[in-house]
Protein backbone atom coordinates (compact mmCIF):
# COMPACT_ATOMS: atom_id res chain seq x y z
CA UNK A 1 0.00 0.00 0.00
CA UNK A 2 1.20 3.54 -1.51
CA UNK A 3 1.86 6.35 1.62
CA UNK A 4 -0.62 9.03 1.77
CA UNK A 5 2.41 11.98 2.80
CA UNK A 6 -0.21 14.48 3.04
CA UNK A 7 -1.68 12.49 5.40
CA UNK A 8 1.00 12.12 8.32
CA UNK A 9 -1.20 9.41 10.32
CA UNK A 10 -0.39 8.17 13.27
CA UNK A 11 3.76 9.41 13.10
CA UNK A 12 3.97 12.85 12.35
CA UNK A 13 6.88 15.00 13.48
CA UNK A 14 5.03 16.29 16.68
CA UNK A 15 3.57 13.05 17.62
CA UNK A 16 7.27 11.21 17.21
CA UNK A 17 9.92 13.99 18.91
CA UNK A 18 7.58 15.39 21.38
CA UNK A 19 10.90 16.28 23.18
CA UNK A 20 13.06 17.55 19.54
CA UNK A 21 9.72 19.86 18.97
CA UNK A 22 10.13 21.40 22.42
CA UNK A 23 13.56 21.98 22.96
CA UNK A 24 14.09 25.45 21.57
CA UNK A 25 11.11 26.77 24.39
CA UNK A 26 13.74 24.61 27.59
CA UNK A 27 15.44 27.64 29.13
CA UNK A 28 18.82 27.07 30.79
CA UNK A 29 17.43 28.11 34.00
CA UNK A 30 15.15 25.77 34.27
CA UNK A 31 17.82 22.84 33.84
CA UNK A 32 19.57 24.62 36.47
CA UNK A 33 16.57 24.38 38.88
CA UNK A 34 16.08 21.08 37.99
CA UNK A 35 19.62 20.43 38.90
CA UNK A 36 19.26 21.95 41.97
CA UNK A 37 15.98 20.03 43.51
CA UNK A 38 17.42 16.44 42.03
CA UNK A 39 20.50 16.96 44.22
CA UNK A 40 18.87 17.89 47.04
CA UNK A 41 16.28 14.97 46.87
CA UNK A 42 19.42 12.28 46.35
CA UNK A 43 21.00 13.75 49.01
CA UNK A 44 17.36 13.30 51.35
CA UNK A 45 16.70 9.76 49.82
CA UNK A 46 20.27 8.45 49.80
CA UNK A 47 21.34 9.69 53.38
CA UNK A 48 18.08 10.20 55.20
CA UNK A 49 15.67 7.82 53.90
CA UNK A 50 17.50 4.97 53.30
CA UNK A 51 18.54 3.66 56.43
CA UNK A 52 15.11 3.64 57.44
CA UNK A 53 12.93 2.44 54.79
CA UNK A 54 13.04 -1.48 55.66
CA UNK A 55 12.34 -0.85 59.18
CA UNK A 56 9.43 1.44 58.37
CA UNK A 57 8.14 -1.60 56.13
CA UNK A 58 8.60 -4.47 59.13
CA UNK A 59 6.89 -2.27 61.67
CA UNK A 60 3.88 -1.15 59.65
CA UNK A 61 3.71 -5.65 58.43
CA UNK A 62 3.72 -6.39 62.21
CA UNK A 63 1.30 -3.08 62.50
CA UNK A 64 -0.99 -1.45 59.85
CA UNK A 65 -1.23 1.60 62.01
CA UNK A 66 2.61 2.20 62.46
CA UNK A 67 3.04 5.15 59.90
CA UNK A 68 6.31 6.23 60.06
CA UNK A 69 6.17 9.79 61.42
CA UNK A 70 9.70 9.69 61.67
CA UNK A 71 10.28 9.55 57.91
CA UNK A 72 7.75 12.04 57.80
CA UNK A 73 8.95 14.20 60.23
CA UNK A 74 12.35 14.04 57.79
CA UNK A 75 10.77 14.77 55.21
CA UNK A 76 9.42 18.47 56.67
CA UNK A 77 13.21 19.37 57.96
CA UNK A 78 14.24 18.62 54.41
CA UNK A 79 11.30 20.61 52.62
CA UNK A 80 10.08 17.77 50.72
CA UNK A 81 6.40 18.73 51.18
CA UNK A 82 6.70 21.83 49.40
CA UNK A 83 8.99 21.25 46.98
CA UNK A 84 6.50 21.70 43.37
CA UNK A 85 4.48 24.35 45.26
CA UNK A 86 5.56 27.36 42.92
CA UNK A 87 8.08 29.97 43.75
CA UNK A 88 5.67 32.71 44.50
CA UNK A 89 3.89 30.95 47.04
CA UNK A 90 6.84 29.84 48.90
CA UNK A 91 7.27 25.72 47.68
CA UNK A 92 10.54 25.25 45.78
CA UNK A 93 9.12 25.48 42.88
CA UNK A 94 9.69 22.03 41.05
CA UNK A 95 8.60 22.35 37.68
CA UNK A 96 6.09 19.61 36.60
CA UNK A 97 8.19 19.03 33.26
CA UNK A 98 12.03 19.13 34.17
CA UNK A 99 12.16 19.19 37.68
CA UNK A 100 9.57 16.99 39.51
CA UNK A 101 9.85 13.42 37.52
CA UNK A 102 13.49 12.77 38.11
CA UNK A 103 12.89 14.06 41.60
CA UNK A 104 10.31 11.17 41.72
CA UNK A 105 12.58 8.61 40.38
CA UNK A 106 15.27 9.37 42.77
CA UNK A 107 13.37 9.08 45.86
CA UNK A 108 11.19 5.79 44.39
CA UNK A 109 14.63 4.10 43.70
CA UNK A 110 15.35 4.26 47.35
CA UNK A 111 11.44 3.69 49.00
CA UNK A 112 8.67 3.48 46.33
CA UNK A 113 6.65 3.20 49.28
CA UNK A 114 7.34 6.56 51.16
CA UNK A 115 7.39 8.13 47.56
CA UNK A 116 3.85 6.66 46.62
CA UNK A 117 2.28 5.94 49.47
CA UNK A 118 2.91 9.50 51.09
CA UNK A 119 3.91 12.06 48.58
CA UNK A 120 2.25 10.74 45.79
CA UNK A 121 -0.87 11.10 47.35
CA UNK A 122 -0.36 14.67 48.82
CA UNK A 123 0.86 15.52 44.85
CA UNK A 124 -2.24 14.06 43.68
CA UNK A 125 -4.22 16.31 46.10
CA UNK A 126 -1.94 19.47 45.01
CA UNK A 127 -2.04 18.49 41.40
CA UNK A 128 -5.89 18.55 41.21
CA UNK A 129 -6.08 21.43 43.24
CA UNK A 130 -3.89 23.70 40.73
CA UNK A 131 -5.72 21.87 37.64
CA UNK A 132 -9.15 22.97 39.10
CA UNK A 133 -7.84 26.97 38.11
CA UNK A 134 -9.45 27.94 41.54
CA UNK A 135 -6.38 30.02 42.61
CA UNK A 136 -7.90 31.27 45.47
CA UNK A 137 -8.25 27.71 47.08
CA UNK A 138 -4.69 26.55 45.69
CA UNK A 139 -3.20 29.67 46.93
CA UNK A 140 -4.87 28.86 50.45
CA UNK A 141 -4.16 25.46 50.99
CA UNK A 142 -0.70 25.40 49.48
CA UNK A 143 0.88 28.38 51.97
CA UNK A 144 -0.78 26.71 54.65
CA UNK A 145 1.92 23.21 53.46
CA UNK A 146 4.78 25.97 52.93
CA UNK A 147 3.82 28.28 56.68
CA UNK A 148 3.30 24.35 57.82
CA UNK A 149 6.50 22.79 56.62
CA UNK A 150 8.37 26.21 58.07
CA UNK A 151 7.06 25.78 61.33
CA UNK A 152 8.31 21.89 61.31
CA UNK A 153 4.94 20.58 60.87
CA UNK A 154 3.78 18.38 58.28
CA UNK A 155 0.73 19.73 56.11
CA UNK A 156 -0.51 17.08 53.85
CA UNK A 157 -3.42 16.85 51.06
CA UNK A 158 -4.92 13.98 49.78
CA UNK A 159 -7.41 13.04 46.11
CA UNK A 160 -9.85 11.17 46.74
CA UNK A 161 -11.68 9.62 43.54
CA UNK A 162 -11.84 5.69 43.97
CA UNK A 163 -15.08 4.11 45.08
CA UNK A 164 -15.26 0.76 46.65
CA UNK A 165 -17.65 -0.47 43.37
CA UNK A 166 -15.87 2.11 41.05
CA UNK A 167 -12.52 2.41 39.99
CA UNK A 168 -11.22 2.12 36.37
CA UNK A 169 -14.94 3.74 35.61
CA UNK A 170 -13.89 6.98 37.32
CA UNK A 171 -10.33 7.25 35.57
CA UNK A 172 -11.95 7.13 32.16
CA UNK A 173 -14.33 9.78 31.26
CA UNK A 174 -16.03 7.95 28.45
CA UNK A 175 -17.31 5.09 31.36
CA UNK A 176 -18.27 7.65 33.71
CA UNK A 177 -21.90 7.85 32.94
CA UNK A 178 -22.16 4.07 33.85
CA UNK A 179 -19.91 4.14 36.94
CA UNK A 180 -21.21 2.61 40.16
CA UNK A 181 -20.78 5.46 42.26
CA UNK A 182 -21.99 6.23 45.58
CA UNK A 183 -20.43 8.80 47.01
CA UNK A 184 -22.58 12.36 46.34
CA UNK A 185 -22.99 16.13 47.24
CA UNK A 186 -26.39 18.06 47.80
CA UNK A 187 -27.21 21.01 47.45
CA UNK A 188 -27.86 23.22 50.67
CA UNK A 189 -27.86 26.61 52.01
CA UNK A 190 -24.26 27.94 52.24
CA UNK A 191 -22.51 25.04 50.50
CA UNK A 192 -23.13 20.98 49.88
CA UNK A 193 -23.68 17.79 51.96
CA UNK A 194 -21.10 14.91 50.71
CA UNK A 195 -22.51 11.61 51.98
CA UNK A 196 -20.70 7.93 50.91
CA UNK A 197 -17.93 6.33 50.91
CA UNK A 198 -14.31 6.55 49.14
CA UNK A 199 -11.58 3.57 49.16
CA UNK A 200 -7.64 2.90 48.88
CA UNK A 201 -7.28 6.98 49.06
CA UNK A 202 -3.00 7.10 49.20
CA UNK A 203 -2.46 8.99 52.25
CA UNK A 204 -5.79 9.34 53.77
CA UNK A 205 -4.55 9.01 57.49
CA UNK A 206 -1.92 11.07 57.69
CA UNK A 207 -3.90 14.19 55.65
CA UNK A 208 -4.80 17.27 56.99
CA UNK A 209 -6.95 18.01 54.27
CA UNK A 210 -9.16 15.52 51.67
CA UNK A 211 -9.30 16.59 47.97
CA UNK A 212 -12.73 15.04 47.37
CA UNK A 213 -14.17 14.16 43.82
CA UNK A 214 -17.62 13.39 43.49
CA UNK A 215 -21.14 14.79 41.65
CA UNK A 216 -24.01 16.67 42.19
CA UNK A 217 -26.42 14.35 40.56
CA UNK A 218 -25.72 10.09 40.45
CA UNK A 219 -27.84 10.09 37.48
CA UNK A 220 -25.34 12.73 35.28
CA UNK A 221 -22.26 12.29 37.15
CA UNK A 222 -20.08 13.48 33.75
CA UNK A 223 -21.68 16.88 34.03
CA UNK A 224 -21.70 17.69 37.68
CA UNK A 225 -18.47 15.75 38.68
CA UNK A 226 -17.54 18.56 41.13
CA UNK A 227 -14.52 18.82 43.80
CA UNK A 228 -14.74 19.82 47.74
CA UNK A 229 -12.16 20.59 50.56
CA UNK A 230 -12.52 18.91 53.73
CA UNK A 231 -10.70 19.15 56.42
CA UNK A 232 -9.41 16.20 58.55
CA UNK A 233 -12.28 17.25 61.49
CA UNK A 234 -14.75 17.94 59.94
CA UNK A 235 -18.25 16.88 61.47
CA UNK A 236 -20.14 13.89 59.80
CA UNK A 237 -16.73 12.73 58.17
CA UNK A 238 -14.98 9.62 59.47
CA UNK A 239 -11.73 7.68 58.48
CA UNK A 240 -12.37 3.72 58.03
CA UNK A 241 -10.33 1.17 57.98
CA UNK A 242 -6.55 1.34 56.73
CA UNK A 243 -5.98 -1.53 54.24
CA UNK A 244 -3.62 -4.43 54.41
CA UNK A 245 -1.96 -4.66 51.05
CA UNK A 246 0.95 -5.92 50.27
CA UNK A 247 3.12 -3.24 49.44
CA UNK A 248 3.87 0.42 50.00
CA UNK A 249 3.57 -0.46 53.64
CA UNK A 250 4.80 3.44 54.54
CA UNK A 251 2.19 4.81 53.00
CA UNK A 252 -1.84 4.39 54.42
CA UNK A 253 -4.29 3.02 51.76
CA UNK A 254 -7.55 4.54 53.34
CA UNK A 255 -11.25 3.92 53.66
CA UNK A 256 -12.89 7.38 53.84
CA UNK A 257 -16.40 7.60 55.15
CA UNK A 258 -18.64 10.66 54.64
CA UNK A 259 -22.27 10.94 56.26
CA UNK A 260 -24.04 14.20 55.72
CA UNK A 261 -20.49 16.22 55.74
CA UNK A 262 -21.21 19.74 55.33
CA UNK A 263 -18.97 21.68 53.07
CA UNK A 264 -18.82 25.74 53.08
CA UNK A 265 -18.98 27.54 49.70
CA UNK A 266 -15.36 28.35 50.46
CA UNK A 267 -14.84 24.57 50.31
CA UNK A 268 -16.31 23.93 46.81
CA UNK A 269 -13.24 23.73 44.44
CA UNK A 270 -15.26 23.69 41.52
CA UNK A 271 -19.03 22.90 40.65
CA UNK A 272 -19.15 20.85 37.05
CA UNK A 273 -22.37 22.71 36.12
CA UNK A 274 -19.94 25.88 35.82
CA UNK A 275 -17.30 24.36 34.02
CA UNK A 276 -18.31 24.92 30.48
CA UNK A 277 -19.33 21.68 29.04
CA UNK A 278 -15.94 21.15 26.36
CA UNK A 279 -13.47 21.69 29.80
CA UNK A 280 -15.05 18.86 31.91
CA UNK A 281 -13.12 15.80 30.10
CA UNK A 282 -10.14 17.74 30.11
CA UNK A 283 -9.81 18.71 33.54
CA UNK A 284 -9.66 15.00 34.62
CA UNK A 285 -7.12 14.78 31.83
CA UNK A 286 -5.00 17.40 32.62
CA UNK A 287 -4.85 15.82 36.41
CA UNK A 288 -3.71 12.51 34.41
CA UNK A 289 -1.69 13.78 32.29
CA UNK A 290 0.67 14.77 34.89
CA UNK A 291 0.25 12.46 37.86
CA UNK A 292 0.50 9.38 35.26
CA UNK A 293 3.94 10.72 33.88
CA UNK A 294 4.94 10.64 37.55
CA UNK A 295 4.08 7.08 38.02
CA UNK A 296 6.12 6.53 34.97
CA UNK A 297 8.72 8.18 36.82
CA UNK A 298 8.40 5.94 40.01
CA UNK A 299 8.44 2.57 37.96
CA UNK A 300 11.67 3.90 36.73
CA UNK A 301 13.01 4.43 40.15
CA UNK A 302 11.97 1.20 41.16
CA UNK A 303 13.54 -0.01 37.91
CA UNK A 304 16.92 1.77 38.92
CA UNK A 305 16.44 0.30 42.88
CA UNK A 306 16.02 -2.94 41.61
CA UNK A 307 19.05 -2.89 39.65
CA UNK A 308 21.28 -1.22 42.08
CA UNK A 309 20.38 -4.05 44.57
CA UNK A 310 21.14 -6.78 41.89
CA UNK A 311 24.72 -4.84 40.91
CA UNK A 312 25.45 -4.92 44.61
CA UNK A 313 24.50 -8.44 45.30
CA UNK A 314 26.79 -9.24 42.11
CA UNK A 315 29.95 -7.52 43.41
CA UNK A 316 30.05 -9.49 46.61
CA UNK A 317 28.51 -12.75 45.81
CA UNK A 318 31.23 -15.79 45.10
CA UNK A 319 29.86 -18.47 42.38
CA UNK A 320 32.22 -21.07 40.91
CA UNK A 321 35.33 -19.38 42.21
CA UNK A 322 34.52 -15.65 40.88
CA UNK A 323 32.14 -12.59 42.20
CA UNK A 324 28.74 -13.17 40.09
CA UNK A 325 30.07 -9.54 38.37
CA UNK A 326 32.95 -11.16 36.85
CA UNK A 327 30.41 -14.09 34.83
CA UNK A 328 28.80 -13.38 31.69
CA UNK A 329 24.89 -14.41 32.26
CA UNK A 330 25.38 -11.32 34.86
CA UNK A 331 26.72 -9.06 33.15
CA UNK A 332 23.91 -9.37 30.05
CA UNK A 333 21.35 -9.54 32.72
CA UNK A 334 22.43 -6.64 34.44
CA UNK A 335 22.98 -4.56 31.22
CA UNK A 336 18.73 -5.37 30.50
CA UNK A 337 17.81 -3.96 33.73
CA UNK A 338 20.02 -1.10 32.72
CA UNK A 339 18.71 -0.55 29.18
CA UNK A 340 14.92 -1.04 31.16
CA UNK A 341 16.02 1.86 33.09
CA UNK A 342 17.08 4.04 30.10
CA UNK A 343 14.25 3.31 28.30
CA UNK A 344 11.53 4.11 31.06
CA UNK A 345 13.16 7.05 31.51
CA UNK A 346 13.41 8.53 27.72
CA UNK A 347 9.53 7.64 28.05
CA UNK A 348 8.61 9.88 30.99
CA UNK A 349 10.79 12.58 30.32
CA UNK A 350 8.94 13.21 26.79
CA UNK A 351 6.07 12.35 28.13
CA UNK A 352 7.02 15.49 30.04
CA UNK A 353 7.75 17.45 26.70
CA UNK A 354 3.84 16.75 25.94
CA UNK A 355 2.68 17.87 28.91
CA UNK A 356 4.47 21.45 28.68
CA UNK A 357 3.11 22.09 25.57
CA UNK A 358 -0.21 20.29 25.73
CA UNK A 359 -1.53 21.81 29.16
CA UNK A 360 0.67 24.43 30.65
CA UNK A 361 0.13 27.57 28.72
CA UNK A 362 2.56 29.54 27.18
CA UNK A 363 5.85 30.66 29.13
CA UNK A 364 4.15 30.12 32.68
CA UNK A 365 6.04 27.69 34.29
CA UNK A 366 9.34 29.23 33.04
CA UNK A 367 8.87 32.00 34.92
CA UNK A 368 6.94 31.22 37.95
CA UNK A 369 10.19 31.09 40.28
CA UNK A 370 11.17 34.39 39.02
CA UNK A 371 11.66 37.46 41.58
CA UNK A 372 9.39 39.41 39.56
CA UNK A 373 7.11 37.52 39.27
CA UNK A 374 6.79 36.99 42.87
CA UNK A 375 6.51 41.02 42.87
CA UNK A 376 3.95 41.07 40.23
CA UNK A 377 1.98 38.69 41.37
CA UNK A 378 1.81 40.42 45.03
CA UNK A 379 1.45 43.76 43.34
CA UNK A 380 -1.64 45.56 44.51
CA UNK A 381 -3.43 45.67 40.93
CA UNK A 382 -2.74 41.74 40.78
CA UNK A 383 -4.75 41.00 44.59
CA UNK A 384 -7.46 43.08 42.86
CA UNK A 385 -8.14 40.82 39.97
CA UNK A 386 -6.61 37.29 40.28
CA UNK A 387 -9.59 35.91 41.98
CA UNK A 388 -12.26 37.57 39.49
CA UNK A 389 -13.70 35.41 37.09
CA UNK A 390 -12.49 37.47 34.00
CA UNK A 391 -9.22 35.87 35.44
CA UNK A 392 -10.36 32.57 36.00
CA UNK A 393 -12.32 31.96 32.11
CA UNK A 394 -8.68 33.12 30.86
CA UNK A 395 -7.04 30.21 32.76
CA UNK A 396 -9.65 28.00 31.76
CA UNK A 397 -9.27 28.77 28.27
CA UNK A 398 -5.37 28.71 28.53
CA UNK A 399 -5.08 25.48 30.56
CA UNK A 400 -8.22 23.33 28.44
CA UNK A 401 -8.60 25.43 25.49
CA UNK A 402 -5.84 23.95 23.71
CA UNK A 403 -5.81 21.87 20.51
CA UNK A 404 -7.87 18.31 20.35
CA UNK A 405 -4.03 16.65 18.98
CA UNK A 406 -2.31 18.57 21.53
CA UNK A 407 -4.65 16.68 24.59
CA UNK A 408 -4.86 13.14 22.82
CA UNK A 409 -1.35 13.51 22.62
CA UNK A 410 -0.67 14.08 26.33
CA UNK A 411 -3.03 10.95 26.86
CA UNK A 412 -1.33 8.86 24.86
CA UNK A 413 2.00 9.79 26.13
CA UNK A 414 1.08 9.89 29.91
CA UNK A 415 -0.29 6.43 29.70
CA UNK A 416 2.90 5.16 27.99
CA UNK A 417 4.66 6.67 30.35
CA UNK A 418 3.16 5.05 33.24
CA UNK A 419 2.75 1.54 31.33
CA UNK A 420 6.51 1.43 30.48
CA UNK A 421 7.47 2.62 33.70
CA UNK A 422 5.64 0.05 36.33
CA UNK A 423 6.15 -2.58 33.92
CA UNK A 424 9.73 -1.83 33.33
CA UNK A 425 10.32 -1.59 37.17
CA UNK A 426 8.28 -5.07 37.42
CA UNK A 427 10.09 -6.47 34.70
CA UNK A 428 13.71 -5.48 37.03
CA UNK A 429 12.15 -6.55 40.18
CA UNK A 430 11.67 -10.33 38.83
CA UNK A 431 15.24 -10.27 37.34
CA UNK A 432 16.76 -9.15 40.54
CA UNK A 433 15.10 -11.88 42.64
CA UNK A 434 16.08 -14.02 39.73
CA UNK A 435 19.63 -13.14 39.95
CA UNK A 436 19.95 -13.09 43.84
CA UNK A 437 17.79 -16.38 44.41
CA UNK A 438 16.98 -17.78 48.50
CA UNK A 439 18.67 -14.52 49.48
CA UNK A 440 16.63 -11.76 47.33
CA UNK A 441 13.65 -13.77 49.20
CA UNK A 442 15.41 -11.78 52.59
CA UNK A 443 13.68 -8.62 53.55
CA UNK A 444 17.33 -7.13 54.32
CA UNK A 445 18.13 -7.60 50.74
CA UNK A 446 15.27 -4.77 50.00
CA UNK A 447 14.76 -6.89 46.82
CA UNK A 448 11.67 -8.61 48.13
CA UNK A 449 9.93 -5.17 49.17
CA UNK A 450 11.03 -3.40 45.74
CA UNK A 451 8.86 -6.23 44.55
CA UNK A 452 6.13 -5.61 46.68
CA UNK A 453 6.11 -2.45 45.95
CA UNK A 454 5.85 -1.91 42.42
CA UNK A 455 3.23 -3.82 41.77
CA UNK A 456 1.07 -1.89 43.01
CA UNK A 457 1.90 0.92 40.40
CA UNK A 458 0.79 -1.13 37.96
CA UNK A 459 -2.95 -0.91 39.21
CA UNK A 460 -2.93 2.64 40.60
CA UNK A 461 -3.59 5.64 38.52
CA UNK A 462 -5.91 3.45 36.25
CA UNK A 463 -4.45 -0.11 35.59
CA UNK A 464 -2.55 -0.88 33.02
CA UNK A 465 -4.47 -3.13 31.05
CA UNK A 466 -7.01 0.34 30.86
CA UNK A 467 -4.13 2.75 29.93
CA UNK A 468 -3.44 0.94 26.94
CA UNK A 469 -7.27 1.08 25.93
CA UNK A 470 -6.76 4.29 26.63
CA UNK A 471 -3.68 4.74 24.70
CA UNK A 472 -5.80 2.87 21.58
CA UNK A 473 -8.17 5.21 22.03
CA UNK A 474 -6.45 9.11 22.32
CA UNK A 475 -3.64 7.61 19.23
CA UNK A 476 -4.66 4.77 17.37
CA UNK A 477 -8.32 5.36 17.69
CA UNK A 478 -8.32 9.16 16.87
CA UNK A 479 -8.63 9.50 13.71
CA UNK A 480 -11.45 6.43 13.34
CA UNK A 481 -14.57 7.52 13.90
CA UNK A 482 -16.55 5.55 15.61
CA UNK A 483 -13.55 2.90 16.84
CA UNK A 484 -13.72 3.19 20.91
CA UNK A 485 -13.01 0.64 22.85
CA UNK A 486 -15.17 2.24 25.57
CA UNK A 487 -17.94 2.90 23.82
CA UNK A 488 -20.14 0.18 25.45
CA UNK A 489 -19.74 1.27 28.81
CA UNK A 490 -18.95 -1.06 31.17
CA UNK A 491 -21.11 -4.71 30.10
C1 LIG B 1 -1.76 1.62 46.51
C2 LIG B 1 -2.91 2.29 45.88
C3 LIG B 1 -3.10 3.65 46.08
C4 LIG B 1 -4.20 4.31 45.53
N1 LIG B 1 -4.37 5.64 45.77
C5 LIG B 1 -5.48 6.26 45.32
C6 LIG B 1 -5.73 7.64 45.65
O1 LIG B 1 -4.91 8.31 46.29
N2 LIG B 1 -6.89 8.19 45.23
C7 LIG B 1 -7.82 7.50 44.51
O2 LIG B 1 -8.84 8.06 44.18
N3 LIG B 1 -7.61 6.19 44.17
C8 LIG B 1 -6.47 5.56 44.57
N4 LIG B 1 -6.25 4.24 44.24
C9 LIG B 1 -7.25 3.51 43.49
C10 LIG B 1 -6.84 3.26 42.06
O3 LIG B 1 -6.90 4.44 41.31
C11 LIG B 1 -7.72 2.12 41.50
O4 LIG B 1 -7.29 0.94 42.13
C12 LIG B 1 -7.60 1.99 40.00
O5 LIG B 1 -8.20 3.06 39.35
C13 LIG B 1 -8.23 0.70 39.48
O6 LIG B 1 -9.54 0.57 39.93
P1 LIG B 1 -10.04 -0.78 40.66
O7 LIG B 1 -8.93 -1.21 41.57
O8 LIG B 1 -11.36 -0.50 41.26
O9 LIG B 1 -10.15 -1.85 39.52
P2 LIG B 1 -11.43 -2.13 38.59
O10 LIG B 1 -11.83 -0.89 37.91
O11 LIG B 1 -12.45 -2.85 39.37
O12 LIG B 1 -10.79 -3.11 37.55
C14 LIG B 1 -10.70 -4.53 37.77
C15 LIG B 1 -10.14 -5.16 36.49
O13 LIG B 1 -11.02 -4.89 35.38
C16 LIG B 1 -10.29 -4.24 34.33
N5 LIG B 1 -11.20 -3.25 33.72
C17 LIG B 1 -11.96 -2.34 34.36
N6 LIG B 1 -12.68 -1.62 33.47
C18 LIG B 1 -12.38 -2.09 32.25
C19 LIG B 1 -12.80 -1.77 30.92
N7 LIG B 1 -13.72 -0.84 30.67
N8 LIG B 1 -12.29 -2.47 29.90
C20 LIG B 1 -11.38 -3.45 30.14
N9 LIG B 1 -10.93 -3.79 31.36
C21 LIG B 1 -11.43 -3.13 32.40
C22 LIG B 1 -9.10 -3.60 35.01
O14 LIG B 1 -8.03 -3.41 34.11
C23 LIG B 1 -8.77 -4.61 36.08
O15 LIG B 1 -8.03 -5.67 35.53
C24 LIG B 1 -5.13 3.58 44.74
C25 LIG B 1 -4.92 2.21 44.52
C26 LIG B 1 -3.83 1.57 45.05
C27 LIG B 1 -3.63 0.11 44.77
Amino acid sequence: MRLDFDDPGLFSFEDSFAGLSHLGTIKKKAILSARKDFEAVREFAQHHLRPLVLSADLAVQKDKNALPDDILALAVKHRMLSLFIPGFIGGGGSGVMYGINPCIEEMSSVDPAFQAGVLAGHGLGMAALTVSQNLKIFERVAAKVVSEERAGRPYLVDCAITEPMAGSDVEEFDLLPHARLVSRAGRVEGGALISGNKCFISGGHTANLHVIVAPFDLKRPAETLSMFLVPKDSPGFNLGRIEEKMGMKAGSASELVFDGCFVPNENIVYDGEDIPAAYRERILHSVLGMTRIAVGAMGTGVARGAFETALAFAKTRLWKGKTLIHHQWAQEMLTNMLMNVYMARAVYLEAGCVLFTAVLPGALPAFMNARWFERLYQSPIARRIRYSQRVRDAMLKGFFGKPREDNERLQFYSSLAKVVGSDTGMENCHLALEMMGEHGLRHEAGAEKLFRDIKLCQIFEGTNQLNRLHMFNHFIARNLPGVNPFSGGRP
